[in-house]
């Protein structure tokens, strides 16, 4: 089974050409990678980014994996992207590299094969145009081939900001463990896209202390510890274009009560909870020593190197793991994928209390392994998802 593991079922590198907006044609690498089906359709999402390059996507296509067994959710594993950098592409240049993504992969695609959504830099937008592409080749409205698609175009009531909910339903499940409430526990958050968003958003509305907050281009401190509005930023980064633009009016900056950190600096910050979630490789060997906080949040996938990991649980310091802490986001998806397929609506409501019921259960069993094994969250998760999937694996090895 483990030889099973370490290869992809199947890798899917495809050239898209696109015809630019000044009439010239770029062609853009893209790649697909389905892990393993064992359980069920490939499911993960597709990313467009300067850097991304197969060997991420492998990784990130076998995280997938793990995280839809340990979720128990009858979804395999898969991932997909672009080297791209979208923020340099008009809409219309954006729209034309979607919908080519969906024809190179469109034999690969499909509500019972494999189904993909959003991740870093893709949004519902693109899953809309996507779909759209997917239902004219088809020849029929397909809205269960592709999830995060917006609420008008067959999308889910709570999926938007599913990933950061079921982040603070996995928080309080563990906070409750630890006999700690909200109040006065400081918070910092690294990456502020949907996922960082969101989670900042919930957390300080849940009682948590949000003391320091970055995207790609760096972030602001509150040096009071009192705690910032996250939605304030965001509507001051969308006016200025950066986050600390926040305590400015015009170019008068509050240069009292808050600061302009780099994103090495957030890290190491002396708070209760960090929370990276931008990218992989963001705490290594290398930072893992200066890390101050006791529970690490990871909620972008990858974002704690397993040497960094061994450094941080020599030091006592909590990692809740990427495949358990930023899982609601395919839990999401799964509820889309279910409601597309049976014509159904759910209300927000049902959603998060589906996602709370179903964040707390994998948290549980996590919880549990983790003690009878008297190991860490990461090897509590993988051996409840592995055990799993191994399960699937006996059953379907073909002999
Ligand atoms: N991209 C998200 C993740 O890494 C969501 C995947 C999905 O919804 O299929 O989990």
């Amino acid at each position: 089974m483990i030889r099973r593991l370490e290869l992809p079922e199947r890798t899917i590198e495809v050239s898209i050409p696109v015809t630019m907006d000044d009439g010239s044609l770029r062609v853009f690498p893209g790649w697909r990678v389905q892990y393993n089906n064992a359980r069920g359709p490939y499911k993960g999402g597709i990313r467009y980014h300067p850097q991304t390059n197969p060997d991420e996507i492998k990784a990130l296509a076998f995280w997938m994996t793990i995280k839809c067994a340990l979720l128990n959710l009858p979804y395999g594993g898969g991932k997909g992207g672009v080297t791209v950098d979208p923020r340099l592409l008009s809409r219309g240049e954006l729209e034309r590299l979607s919908r080519g993504w969906v024809r190179a992969m469109f034999p690969n695609l499909g509500p019972q094969v494999d189904v993909p959504a959003p991740d870093v830099y893709t949004n519902p937008q693109i899953m809309a145009w996507m779909t759209d592409e997917y239902s004219r080749l088809a020849g029929r409205p397909t809205p269960a081939a592709f999830t995060g698609k917006p609420i008008e175009a067959g999308g889910s009531a709570g999926r938007e900001f599913s990933t950061g909910q079921g982040g603070l339903d996995v928080l309080t499940a563990l906070m409750s463990k630890l006999g700690r409430a909200p109040k006065d526990t400081t918070v910092a958050v690294q990456g502020f896209g949907n996922v960082g968003y969101h989670l900042a958003r919930l957390l300080q509305r849940a009682g948590y202390r949000i003391v320091a907050l970055s995207d790609s281009k760096g972030g602001i401190e509150d040096k009071r510890r009192l705690g910032m509005e996250p939605e304030h930023v965001m509507t001051s980064k969308q006016a200025k274009g950066m986050i600390d633009g926040m305590y400015c009016i015009g170019s008068v900056c509050d240069f009292t009560n808050y600061q302009a950190i780099t994103n090495k600096q957030l890290l190491a910050l002396p708070v209760d909870i960090l929370v990276p979630a931008a990218l992989e490789d963001a705490i290594t060997e290398q930072n893992a020593g200066a890390v101050q906080a006791k529970i690490i949040l990871e909620m972008a996938n990858g974002a704690v190197t397993p040497e960094a990991e061994n450094v941080l649980v020599q030091r006592q310091i909590t990692v809740v793991p990427d495949i358990l802490a930023n899982a609601g986001g395919v839990v999401g998806s799964y509820f889309e994928w279910q409601q597309n397929l049976a014509s159904e609506h759910w209300t927000e409501a049902e959603v998060l209390q589906r996602l709370q019921s179903m964040m707390t259960q994998a948290f549980e069993q996590t919880w549990s392994k983790a003690q009878q094994h008297q190991v860490g969250f990461r090897l509590g998760a993988y051996l409840v998802a592995l055990g799993r999937l191994a399960e699937a694996m006996k059953l379907d090895h073909p002999r």
